[in-house]
């Protein structure tokens, strides 16, 4: 079958499934299957996969993308798993994202649950190519108390393993100020980076991983838009940006940057 006739194929199941709702439920009652919703939070799931909610009202559980992953690495999800019933998971210590280039796992997806527009390579006016490394699957979160490395105990397992080598985690050299002999190489995660492939929570080599994947929700605080870095360009623009808007309500307040903006202050 041509790449055309698949991709018709394709759009012509996800209409249907969109047009018939979840028809996939199966024995399980809707109730037990919010109930088991409730419990996912912590559920990593394949590469492109829609926001948790989202991702849940659109998944059939057809099991395609778990048969498509030559790594074995997604699992369907088992009543005892804690995970809505059916859907593919993974779990990182056990075998993680191998993050494939060609992301055999997402684009067979007749849901739309696993969404390829998410992992279109940025530049390519074809459209069709894929970019692995655009997945947000979770991010890695380093465990301070029980990374050896943040004992000056010398681990790199986490850094080596990472398929995206000091761009997604870096080492950090920091001197033992209180021996003054002895140096730190603490592993940072760069969240704007990590894909949450899990290969360093896999590599990690304490008893149970000191790095560990998360949901990115679950990993992530949100700053609000009234904060600014100063020295940062994007932010700037955004701060001039909301200077230049015309507010309608009273009650919407422009960002101040009062800090860099102090000498306005003295003078009032
Ligand atoms: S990118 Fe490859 S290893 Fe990762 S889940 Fe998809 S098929 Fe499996
Ligand atoms: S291929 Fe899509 S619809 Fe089927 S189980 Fe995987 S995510 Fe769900």
């Amino acid at each position: 079958m041509s790449e055309n006739q698949n991709t018709t194929r394709r759009d012509a199941l996800r209409k249907m499934i969109r047009s018939t709702g979840l028809f996939a439920l199966g024995g399980l009652g809707w109730g037990a299957y919010v109930d088991k919703a409730k419990a996912s939070e912590l559920v990593l799931r394949p590469p492109g996969a829609l926001a948790e909610q989202d991702f849940l009202n659109s998944c059939i559980k057809c099991g395609i993308c778990v048969e498509s992953c030559p790594y074995d690495t997604l699992i369907v999800a088992k009543p005892e798993s804690h995970v809505p019933i059916g859907t593919p998971h993974f779990k990182p210590r056990a075998v993680p994202c191998y993050m494939c280039p060609d992301i055999p796992c997402a684009p067979p997806c007749p849901s739309g649950a696993l969404d390829i527009d998410k992992l279109k390579k940025d530049g390519d006016e074809t459209g069709d190519k894929l970019d692995i490394n655009k997945s947000q699957m979770g991010l890695a979160v380093v465990d301070h108390e029980s990374c050896i490395a943040f004992w000056g105990i010398q681990c790199d397992s986490c850094y080596r393993a990472c398929p995206l080598m000091d761009e997604a985690i870096s080492l950090k050299y920091e001197r033992n100020e209180r021996t003054g002999k002895h140096a730190f190489l603490k592993p940072v995660v760069n969240s704007k980076a990590c894909t949450g492939c899990g290969l360093c929570e896999h590599a990690c080599i304490t008893e149970k991983a000191a790095i560990r994947i998360l949901p990115r929700d679950l990993a992530m605080g949100k700053v609000g838009d009234h904060y600014i870095k100063g020295w940062d360009e994007e932010d700037e623009q955004r701060l001039q940006n909301i200077k230049d808007v015309k507010y309608q309500s009273t009650d919407e307040v422009p960002a101040e940057d009062y800090l860099n903006n102090w000498e306005d202050l003295i003078d009032e």
